[in-house]
């Protein structure tokens, strides 16, 4: 005999706005599941996607008092500044909520009756290579683990878990803003710091967006808080759940800090993350102090954390060895698109070969300044070069300009050589946008690049 089918969304109907990567998925797997639906995105070509999976597809605000119970609206498209969406501001005036798919999934899962447990993780840097390091270090525990949000798949396309499961989210404050009942047994703050300032009205409302990844927890509930910058304790403050406070540097009573590579807590030492050589920085110390501390939470034994933060693979281009060539290491930190990102990577090594370059942020290299010691040369492409260059002229740092991803990399092979440094590091200090189409695309020709120089020497 069948299984009834699982319909947690029958008798219920769905605006899905943004038809990209995560709002796809979500579509089919509400239609899956039983909703009605009605999708829509502004672009023609993802329309007619749809079109072709055999979605319903229409402009819902055009309907007369926004006939929906809910809108689901990709996180890419706001629903309050810089301008607010059409179908957003349909859904206000009918006084319907705007949902993420995390918390539509967390309604799914209910429904199932299983009480599966939510991690969310959120911050302005990290939230990848922490949330993929939970992930990593369940799985390898034995545990039954599905990671997704931010970092992909749609959380609305994970599997259902029974009451042992847990839901590993990437949540970006944009998620957090659309939420109504989700709440996180578990949820994580590493850091704050200015960005998407357009979208929140400010440092304020950006950090309001964040705090509400601990609504609706209670004190049976883990607040994991980053205290490397001033927001860590701000945070803490009128915390329901239990506070746990982490650092990558600074020692923490009742948390989980790094003394200098040593990764411990009150009870002694856990991991030494100089064997951990995806995470190398202080920065990654405090990712794994974060993931150690909800994994900890979760029940994981101690030594099984130490050997899952050793053989953690690290994420692609985000400080990745792609490559080794006459004891020079190639890494692809292509995913630095500032230079706070770029500042992580220089804190991490000795001396490098830096190439850099691309579509400037505001300040350019200048804040780099201290870190301009560790550069023994700088190749630099992209349109940022003349001006990276006088920056670089300026501070008396050597460098030339090479323009092309494609010539910088025998430039900066034999720059390592001549002047004896062991690591070539592609962090751009830049978006990618004038010479690639994104931060992977530019991430995957040094990787191509690199084997092919390993192939030819
Ligand atoms: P996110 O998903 O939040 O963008 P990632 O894990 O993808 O974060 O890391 C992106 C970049 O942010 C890294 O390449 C590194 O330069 C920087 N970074 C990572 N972790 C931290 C941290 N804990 N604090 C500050 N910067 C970090």
């Amino acid at each position: 005999m069948n299984p009834a089918p699982f319909l947690p969304f029958a008798g219920q109907r769905f605006a899905v706005v943004g038809l990209g990567r995560a709002g796809l998925p979500s579509a089919r797997r509400l239609v899956e599941w039983g909703a009605e639906i009605l999708c829509w995105d502004d672009g023609e070509a993802a329309r007619a996607a749809a079109t072709a999976a055999g979605l319903p597809v229409g402009d819902p605000s055009a309907r007369a008092g926004f006939p929906f119970d809910a809108l689901l609206l990709s996180p890419g498209i706001p629903h309050i500044l810089p301008r607010v969406h059409p179908a957003a501001a349909a859904a206000k005036a009918a006084g319907v909520p705007v949902v993420c798919d995390a918390e539509l999934l967390y309604r799914a899962v209910r429904a199932a009756g299983s009480r599966a447990r939510f991690a969310g993780i959120t911050g302005t840097n990290g939230k990848s290579t922490t949330t993929a390091l939970v992930h990593h270090l369940l799985r390898r525990a034995g545990r039954d683990a599905e990671v997704g949000g931010n970092l992909g798949p749609a959380a609305l396309g994970l599997p259902l878990l029974g009451d042992a499961g847990i839901y590993v989210l990437e949540m970006s404050s944009y998620m957090l803003e659309r939420l109504v009942t989700l709440r996180f047994d578990i949820g994580v703050v590493l850091n704050l710091s200015p960005d998407h300032l357009d979208r929140h009205g400010g440092m304020d409302g950006y950090a309001g967006a964040k705090l509400h990844i601990f609504d609706r927890q209670h004190e049976g509930d883990l607040a994991v808080l980053g205290m490397d910058d001033a927001w860590g304790a701000h945070f803490a403050a009128g915390r329901a759940a239990r506070v746990m406070p982490v650092s990558g540097q600074a020692r923490q009573p009742g948390g989980i800090w790094a003394e200098g590579r040593l990764l411990r807590d009150d009870a002694g030492i856990i991991a030494d993350l100089d064997t951990a050589r995806a995470l190398p920085g202080s920065h990654n110390a405090q990712n794994a102090a974060a993931a150690t501390a909800v994994v900890l939470a979760l029940g994981v034994p101690r030594d099984a954390i130490a050997a899952g933060l050793a053989d953690f693979p690290g994420l692609p281009h985000r400080q990745e060895t792609v490559g080794t060539l006459d004891g020079i290491a190639f890494v692809n930190d292509s995913k630095a698109t500032n230079a706070d990102s770029t500042a992580r990577a220089l804190a991490s090594y000795g001396r490098v070969v830096l190439i850099a370059g691309g579509v400037p942020k505001a300040g350019g290299l200048e804040p780099l300044a201290q870190y301009f010691p560790r550069i023994a040369h700088a190749v630099l492409i992209g349109q940022s070069a003349p001006d990276f260059a006088a920056t670089l002229a300026a501070h008396g740092v050597p460098h030339h300009v090479a323009g092309t991803l494609e010539a910088a990399l025998p430039a900066a092979l034999a720059a390592a050589r001549d002047s004896g440094t062991g690591i070539v590091l592609l962090s751009p200090a830049c978006a990618s946008f004038d010479q690639f189409s994104g931060f992977d695309a530019r991430g995957d020709a040094f990787r191509a690049q690199v084997a092919s120089m390993m192939e030819t020497v």
